[in-house]
């Protein structure tokens, strides 16, 4: 081969088609203009203004891959990554909400419900209507299938009685994806998913908890007291709804990547602005070699981050196995996100431990990256496991 022949290899990852470009472009304008504003006054309240998840609405952020046949974007899952490292970099509850939209709820919707569940529900979500992904209980976090929420055949319907306990979005939504065991002996084969309808008789969103970080995101409890589903609302087969809960993990840890890539940019960039203007010893503080090192090393940091959170959406969006990639970049990007922003509240001394600058915040955000979807020990296990078992 000639020296000026070229190969035909794969572009850089972060190297972006001109349409990512101009769909990263928008939702990061919409980030710093219209929610920007709002993140201080929403973190103290503990509520997310509804005027701004309409306006997700109307951006197309709550439907990105859902076939424009239903309503959606007809995106694909690299651009919701895109969206919610965007959103993330200003307001991490903003990211959460179209991440769990996106990476867990339509995505389950897409691969797994019937033609008649897809038209009845998925033209709601491009519309209006917030989801939330139920999987969680008292009893069972990490043992996420030791669940013991109860769906009783009767008729044409399922009569299901349990608690639900930290759903995101809860408040807010309107479809709830929800597992419970139709046989509490037959273990992990006993569970079932289920698409539940707000107004659902017998269904009740219950407490919402006052949280350390991501404060305007809702994470509620879910009382179902014999509430009755459809069966014509079963998601999937009977008894396989824990292929469907572990298949839609693996692809929302990437999105909880994403939220903390995004959320450990945001840091930064606090923190290189407050040093190019913060004035000591008669010098801006950006030229001591102490504060330049600090900040270079956060952007290794950072980009390490990013190009695992998109080698692992990339692997995604191609077919090709990712179970590892993802686990790996969700438990390094928290990492990174809890660091980052730890270390922007020192470069900004005194007044990066205030509400007045948005570090304070971002760093108590980043707690969470190392909890949901599993936590860093869980995401070990899954690495462990991939390793030294059969890669999937
Ligand atoms: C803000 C927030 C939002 C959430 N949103 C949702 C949601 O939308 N939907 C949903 O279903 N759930 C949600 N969750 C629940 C979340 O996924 C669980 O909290 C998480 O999986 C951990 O479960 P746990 O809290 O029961 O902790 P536990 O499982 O009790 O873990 C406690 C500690 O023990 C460790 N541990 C447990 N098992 C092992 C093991 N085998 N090996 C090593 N260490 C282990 C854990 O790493 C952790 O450090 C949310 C939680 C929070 C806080």
């Amino acid at each position: 081969m000639l020296a000026t022949e070229k190969r035909a290899t794969p572009g850089p990852l972060t190297q972006l088609t001109e349409e990512e470009k101009m769909f990263q472009s928008s939702v990061r304008q919409f980030a710093r203009d219209r929610i920007g504003p709002q993140v201080r006054s929403m973190d103290e309240a503990g509520v997310f203004r509804k005027d701004l998840i309409q306006e997700f609405f109307s951006l197309g952020l709550m439907a990105i891959d859902v076939p424009e046949q239903y309503g959606g974007q007809g995106g694909y899952f690299f651009q919701s990554i895109l969206a919610i490292e965007e959103l993330a970099k200003v307001d991490p509850s903003a990211a959460v909400i179209v991440d769990v939209q996106n990476t867990l709820f339509n995505n389950a919707i897409l691969r797994w419900s019937t033609e008649d569940q897809k038209r009845r529900y998925l033209p709601r979500l491009g519309k209006d209507t917030v989801a939330s992904y139920a999987l969680s209980e008292a009893g069972s976090g990490s043992d996420a299938f030791a669940l013991a929420t109860r769906a009783v055949e009767d008729g044409g319907h399922y009569r299901i009685t349990g608690r639900k306990l930290w759903i995101t979005n809860a408040h807010e939504a309107g479809l709830y994806l929800l597992f419970a065991t139709v046989n509490p002996d037959a273990g992990y084969k006993g569970i079932t998913a289920f698409l539940i309808e707000r107004e659902f008789p017998g269904f009740a969103v219950g407490k919402k908890e006052d949280k350390l970080g991501i404060r305007a995101s809702s994470t509620c409890e879910l009382i179902l007291d014999d509430c009755r589903v459809p069966k014509a609302n079963v998601v999937g087969e009977v008894g396989k709804g824990y292929k469907i809960a572990i298949e839609t993990l693996n692809e929302g840890r990437i999105g909880i990547g994403a939220q903390m890539a995004g959320l450990a940019q945001g840091a930064l960039d606090h923190a290189l602005a407050y040093a190019r203007q913060r004035k000591q010893f008669g010098k801006t503080i950006s030229e001591f070699q102490g504060v330049q090192f600090d900040l270079a090393e956060m952007a290794v940091e950072v980009e390490a981050a990013r190009l695992m959170v998109y080698n692992a959406a990339r692997l995604r969006d191609a077919g090709l196995p990712f179970v590892t990639e993802a686990a790996m970049c969700k438990y390094f990007a928290s990492q990174v996100a809890e660091r980052t922003a730890s270390r922007a509240v020192e470069v900004l001394g005194g007044v990066g431990f205030t509400k007045d600058y948005p570090v304070e915040k971002l760093y108590r955000d980043s707690k969470i990256g190392r909890i949901y979807e599993g936590t860093s020990n869980i995401q070990r296990v899954t690495i462990a496991k991939q390793m030294l078992g059969n890669r999937s």
